[in-house]
This record gives C-alpha cells, structure tokens and sequence, in this order.
C-alpha cells in the first residue's frame, strides 16, 4: 500500500487527480479500523494532516467556513457558542482520544447514516466545499450530499475541503439514542434548529434512513405553526404533531441497534424533547442547560 503524504493543498489535489483510488486519511478514525479489520485494502492511503489549512476555522461574510481537519474537541472548544447543536453532536462522539483525532470532515468522507454531525448539519443548512484539481471547487448543499448508504456526492478525484455555515441565529438542539451515554453508535438522532428571523426551522433525522435527511413536512408545519412574535408557551397538540411528523419522515430498518418501530417512537419523542427545550430557550433568552 502507498503512502502519499503530502504537505499542501495543491500537492494533495493534483495527487488525488492521478490516484483517483487513493484513500484519503484525516483522524483515521474510520479509515485505521476498516484497515486493522481488513474490510478495505487501498492501493494507496492519502494522507492529509500535513495541510496546516484544513485544521483551520474562519470567520467569512456572516459564515464560517471550518476546515475539514478541525478535530471534534477544537470544534467543542472553539465553537461551541457558535455552532451549538453541531458542538452538542459532535460531545456525543466517540471518547475523547476519537474526539481528539476525529473529523467532521471525516464524518462526511465517511457518510454513514449513523453518523452523528450529519443531522445539525442538515438542521444548520450547511454546504460542503468539495475540491479537484481538474474542476476547481463545487458547493455541495449537504442535502444533496448524501447519496446513499455510506455514499457520498464526492467524484473520484475530489477532496473535501470544509463545510460552511451559519452561526446559530437561535437556539440548536441535538438528541441521541444509544445503548449507553459515551462510545456508542446512534441506535437514532435528531436535530433541531430555529431560525427566528427567517421564522423557518431546520431538522436533521440521523439513522433512521438510508442516508440522514430533513424532515421536510415537519419543518414546513412547524414554520407556519410557531407564535414567533408574541413567544407564547407551545401547546401540547403541536409538539405531538410535530413529533409525528418527524417519525413520518423516516424509513427505519430493523438491525442490531433497534426496530425500524422503537427508532420511529423515539425520533418522535426527540423531536418533542428538542423543540421543548428550543423553544423555552427562544421565549426566555436563557439556554435549558443554564437554567437547569
Ligand atoms: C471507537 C470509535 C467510536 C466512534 N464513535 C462515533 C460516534 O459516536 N459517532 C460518529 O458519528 N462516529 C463515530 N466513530 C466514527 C468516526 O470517529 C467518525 O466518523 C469521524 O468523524 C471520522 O473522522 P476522521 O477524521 O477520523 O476520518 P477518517 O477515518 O480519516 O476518514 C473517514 C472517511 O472520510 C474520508 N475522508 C477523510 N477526509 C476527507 C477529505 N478531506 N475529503 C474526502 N474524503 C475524506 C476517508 O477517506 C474515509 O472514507 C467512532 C469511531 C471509533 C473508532
């Protein structure tokens, strides 16, 4: 197996562009297992911790533009005020040596449908900055960057390069399901995200589907239903169609995490729970985890 490693972007697109079945290599959090347990043998491993530029966030427009080498804890640490519900996804991930070595970027190089930044991405309305040597760069809208069970939109010869993003404009929430609280894979996920001055929601449902996806229909009522200006309490009626509307949205299969029944009934319960929070946080200006 080759071992390309090289020290810039550039070097590292034109690498790819000439071995399209080089395997590129972040954290090696999912590559470094795959490898041990010989479920994949590339012919050659691309090494990208060498690009300083990928470890790096920065601020652009409005946006932030975050590197796809940014480990989950300089995430937490460094933007967790401004990217709560992804910062609350990405605590959830692993234990701490994999939230030190781990990527988003690697998440979606991964896009497996259990993985856990996916739905507040979806939620946040990101855009991944895909890269290749021959067609420079491509925006992909996350939605559209999921195409399949642990398939993504990225062509042989690109990389990513970051992902894109508001910071949060109103309360993020993010909830989980495991077995266990710590190093567990998500039995389901689900994402909220209130985007006040546009009155619009944003949801991200996380295994309970082929690939991680919004709940559209969910969104789309809630949007219409919410007292956004006179930030009245919620009723109960709505957060349950609200909830019903998420379990709507997805197509869960029975596996050794869960029943396709049990992941319906609990995404349902997560969407109440997450929107309850949200929108005390929105009606009070306080965050539920400083008022608890
Ligand atoms: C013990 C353990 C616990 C885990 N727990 C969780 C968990 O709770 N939640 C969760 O979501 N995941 C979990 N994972 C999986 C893994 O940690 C995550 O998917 C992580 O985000 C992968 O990031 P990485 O930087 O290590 O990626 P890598 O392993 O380096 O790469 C992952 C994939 O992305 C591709 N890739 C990496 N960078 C790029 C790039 N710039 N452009 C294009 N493709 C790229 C790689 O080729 C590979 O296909 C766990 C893994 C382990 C070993």
């Amino acid at each position: 197996m080759d071992f390309l490693r090289p020290l810039t972007w550039a070097d590292a697109l034109a690498a790819k562009a000439e071995r399209p079945e080089a395997l590129p290599l972040q954290g090696g959090t999912d590559v470094m297992v795959e490898i041990n347990f010989d479920v994949r043998r590339p012919g050659a491993l691309l090494d990208l911790n060498q690009i300083r530029e990928l470890a790096d966030w920065e601020p652009v427009d409005g946006r932030l533009r975050v590197g796809s080498g940014v480990p989950y804890a300089r995430l937490i640490a460094e933007l967790g005020d401004r990217l709560p519900g992804l910062a609350q996804a990405s605590r959830t991930v692993g234990s701490p040596q994999i939230r030190n070595r781990g990527t988003v970027g690697g998440n979606l190089g991964a896009a497996s449908p259990a993985g856990d930044t996916h739905p507040p991405l979806l939620a946040g309305d990101a855009v991944i900055e895909a890269e290749s040597a021959a067609r420079g760069v491509r925006m992909i809208p996350v939605l559209d960057f999921y195409l399949g069970v642990k398939r993504n939109a990225l062509e042989p010869d690109e990389l990513i390069r970051a992902f894109w993003t508001a910071p949060a404009s109103g309360p993020q929430y993010f909830s989980k399901i495991g077995t266990r609280n710590a190093m567990v894979i998500a039995v389901c996920s689900f994402a909220l995200a209130l985007h006040p001055a546009e009155r619009r929601v944003g949801t991200g449902v996380g295994s309970a589907a082929p690939t991680p996806r919004r709940a559209t229909a969910a969104e789309e009522f809630l949007s219409g239903e919410l007292d956004w200006e006179g930030r009245g309490p919620l009723s109960v009626s709505l957060s349950q169609r609200f909830g019903e509307l998420v379990k709507e949205a997805a197509a869960p299969i029975d596996d050794v995490r869960g029943t396709a029944d049990y992941r319906r009934h609990a995404l349902s319960v997560m969407a109440r729970r997450t929107l309850t929070w949200a929108w005390n946080d929105y009606r009070t200006g306080i965050p539920a985890e400083e008022a608890s």
